[in-house]
């Protein structure tokens, strides 16, 4: 069994006060490993080194700093499978999804490299002669990256990449149910040539590592992925010494089905927005808004394909659907089954700890669909983050669209239907931070923003160009070649 280290200031260290906890594999119970339970010299330690660092690396001209991320980008290709087979070992997803994790990272390495030779400002006319006005994007210094389990690669790049290439430094601290894929990246970076205390990482908890990082009085800038309960307490604290805080959090996301929609591609978009990563996506689909006229239709056609998804191993490639993360997890996904038929749904498949065989070894749950939801029930209100389905019948694409927008998330919703004033009324009237037209809930690509409205942020977006706002401040250089004292606004 391997006892891993920090990595502060281009050295791997022990936690000073020797305490380690453990990493285990979701499907088989098997021990992948002990990490250091961080606290507050580790942390510190790994701030200094960030503070350190940054002196030198906002000073390294962007394209340059964009030439070590595009050696990521090759570097994550060429290990993309051990990555994914690491990933999958440590948190479930299959294969085929772990995979597509690590494809985001590479997506937004090479983009990001690409900004290091434009990270556009911008100049505008002034209004006075002889004189010039430029707006240009600095670094804001040290970002503390906190990260969640569901997409252990992807989101540490969403993160660090454009922080890396405006020229922060950084500290990352990964979840603890998967602190292993991180540190591999961690390791390519260096690989890649990144000037020792530009990332540092530390390993632990919410409480005492995450805790300490967020109070942590060098530290300018929290990116954060997870709960909702979370983010609002890392933003409440936050708040207190004025740091920036960027807030990725939970989603109740939709699938809207007109009466018109293509039953059976609608079929195959909820199976993979609401059974892909065994339902544990921020932006997974856990509300069917089905009309009335094609319900009955639309559920002989879904019920025995989510009851024909196999069960296992995400490195088994017949695996269609990895555990849970872990048994908390497990405990709570159950919990709203009892919440939904105690509501009145009907129970229509699944809604049971899956233990048959090997199955028994891990957190699995059995992909789970109620019918005969009511949007206020709390199964269709709350984010369960597992393999449970609600379905509510609609009458008509305004009903629809209420009870989409009806619940205290906004990050993705979908409409299946064949008619464009469906399509223009949903991209009009949806308060969300994304849509698709005749396709599921999942799948954002890494150039455009990603993110959402109400409970689901805090106004932010992560990729794309947005991203950059995040860790970037605007600064402004007015350059007077007139000679005298030329006075802006005042008349003479
Ligand atoms: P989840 O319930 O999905 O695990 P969390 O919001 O608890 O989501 O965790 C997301 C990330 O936030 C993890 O890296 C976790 O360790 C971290 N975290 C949890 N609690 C705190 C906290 N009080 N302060 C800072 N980070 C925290």
């Amino acid at each position: 069994m391997t006892t891993f280290q920090n990595f502060i200031g281009g050295k791997w260290q022990s936690t000073q006060s020797g305490h380690t906890f453990p990493n285990y594999n979701p499907a088989t119970g098997e021990l992948l490993g002990e990490f250091p339970l961080s606290d507050h010299a580790d942390i510190d330690a790994a701030v200094v080194a960030a503070r350190a660092a940054f002196a030198r690396w906002r000073l390294v001209p962007a394209p340059k700093r964009g030439e070590i991320l595009y050696r990521v980008g090759e570097l994550m290709t060429r290990h993309k499978e051990e990555l994914a087979r690491t990933m999958t070992q440590e948190m479930g997803k299959v294969l085929k999804e772990t995979r597509g994790d690590v494809q985001e990272g590479i997506d937004m390495a090479y983009y990001m490299g690409g900004e290091g030779r434009r990270l556009f400002g911008y100049t505008v006319p002034v209004e006075l002669p002889n004189k010039t006005g430029m707006a240009m994007r600095d670094p804001v210094g040290i970002v503390a990256c906190i990260t969640p389990w569901n997409f252990p690669i992807a989101i540490p790049t969403w993160k660090m990449f454009p922080a890396l290439i405006a020229g922060n430094t950084i500290v990352l601290k990964p979840a603890e149910d998967t602190p292993l894929s991180a540190l591999r990246l961690v390791e390519l970076l260096y690989e890649a040539g990144l000037p020792e205390g530009v990332v540092n990482i530390v390993f632990g908890p919410g409480r005492p590592t995450g805790e300490v990082l967020i109070h942590h009085p060098e530290v300018n800038v929290i990116s954060f992925t997870g709960s909702t309960e979370t983010g609002r307490h890392v933003a409440v604290e936050a708040a207190k010494s004025l740091k920036r805080v960027s807030l990725e959090m939970g989603g109740k996301n939709a699938v809207m089905v007109m009466d018109d929609a293509d039953l059976d591609l609608a079929v195959e978009g909820i199976l993979w927005s609401a059974y892909g990563t065994t339902g544990q996506r921020c932006t997974a689909c856990s509300r069917v808004l089905v009309h009335r006229a094609v319900r009955e239709a639309l559920l002989e056609k879904l019920v025995p394909r989510i009851e024909a998804l196999r069960l296992g191993n995400g490195l088994d490639e017949q695996t269609d659907v990895g555990p849970i993360i872990n048994a908390k997890q497990l405990a709570k996904v159950h919990s709203y089954t009892e919440v939904g038929k105690a509501e009145g749904a009907t129970l229509v498949t699944g809604g049971a700890v899956a233990q048959d065989g090997p199955l028994a070894k891990g957190y699995f749950y059995r992909p789970t669909l109620f019918s005969n939801v009511q949007p206020s029930m709390r199964i269709a209100q709350e984010e369960i983050f597992g393999p449970t389905l609600s379905v509510i019948t609609i009458d008509s694409l305004d009903e629809a669209i209420a009870i989409n927008n009806g619940t205290k998330y906004g990050l993705s919703s979908a409409i299946y239907t064949q008619n464009i004033n469906n399509v223009q009324c949903a991209t009009r009237d949806v308060t969300t931070g994304i849509l698709y037209i005749n396709s599921g809930t999942t799948g954002a690509e890494i150039q455009f923003p990603f993110g959402g409205t109400r409970g689901t942020g805090n106004g932010h977006r992560e990729a794309g160009l947005a991203g950059l706002d995040v860790f970037t401040e605007w600064k402004v250089v007015y350059t007077d070649y007139s000679g005298k004292l030329q006075k802006a606004q005042i008349d003479e």
